[in-house]
């Protein structure tokens, strides 16, 4: 029997687990199986979650990390890879040591720090990791106001301060940033993304929709990696991610007891 006839390329998603399959790995997953994109996975971080919060938090030692990613690089061609929550100083250095060592062309690093239902999934002292061995290796950085505000030092009330601070990330040394407006009070109706790389600079809107979700940072991130392997640039990648991001919450579902939806995707 014939069975490489199509041969899907391979996306990695390095990342926290989430047990209630609403955000991280599982969503990330998710997203890549509906892109066509044979999904790898290296697990971080394990929560305990559900869809009222997370429970609890264990991480695996280093070692057993690299054992992972030795793993994945050895046998598949990885064009892309997605970082979600690394959790601690120790994971993020080791992360980084493996992606130092294999290359991969795409790197998209969504840089999580707290969950929407407020749990830590990154330890405050990490922080200094992330913009010293993360941001460097980054094609594109994903972060929410809340964590480019952590990162960059500073508040970002609206949307003119998301243009200077997009600026700032990318002086920092990362080729190309989303900055995601969900959190900005003075929205209004609309949701403004804002990618910015080295020639271009586009606001993406969408329609707010009144929804606590969950995993749609996840699932962003994943889709741009998802796209990036199957050869998209950067910017196409980025919009169209983003479409299937609100496409998936408009068909958000609850299924746990919490207010919480996860995204439909498929
Ligand atoms: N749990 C894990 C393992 C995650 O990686 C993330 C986000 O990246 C979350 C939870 C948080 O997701 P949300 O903020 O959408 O609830």
């Amino acid at each position: 029997m014939q069975t490489d006839h199509f041969l899907p390329p391979c996306a990695l998603t390095i990342a926290g687990s989430d047990s209630g399959g609403g955000a991280g790995i599982q969503a990330d997953l998710k997203a890549f199986a509906a892109h066509g994109v044979h999904g790898l996975s290296v697990l971080a971080a394990l929560t305990a979650q559900h869809t009222r919060g997370v429970t609890a938090v264990h991480v695996p030692d280093p070692g057993f990390l690299r054992a992972q990613l030795d793993a994945c690089f050895d046998d598949f061609r990885i064009p892309a890879v997605k970082l979600g929550m690394l959790a601690n100083a120790a994971v993020i250095h080791a992360v980084a040591d493996a992606l130092e060592h294999y290359r991969p062309a795409c790197v998209v690093v969504d840089p999580v720090m707290i969950s929407t239902s407020g749990a830590r999934l990154l330890e405050a002292d990490a922080l200094d990791a992330v913009r010293d061995r993360l941001l460097p290796l980054a094609s594109l950085v994903t972060p929410n106001l809340p964590e480019a505000e952590l990162l960059l030092g500073h508040a970002i009330p609206d949307l003119a301060a998301m243009h200077e601070a997009a600026g700032e990330l990318r002086a920092s040394g990362v080729a190309a940033v989303l900055l995601k407006g969900g959190h900005l009070e003075d929205g209004g109706n609309e949701v403004p993304d804002l990618f910015v790389d080295e020639s271009t600079t586009e606001v993406i809107t969408h329609p707010r929709l009144d929804l606590e979700s969950h995993g749609t940072g996840c699932t962003l991130a994943s889709a741009v990696a998802a796209n990036l392997a199957l050869g998209k640039p950067m910017r196409q990648a980025c919009v169209d991610a983003s479409d299937y991001v609100h496409r998936a919450l408009r068909g958000s579902y609850r299924p746990g007891k919490g207010k919480v939806v996860v995204l439909d995707h498929f």
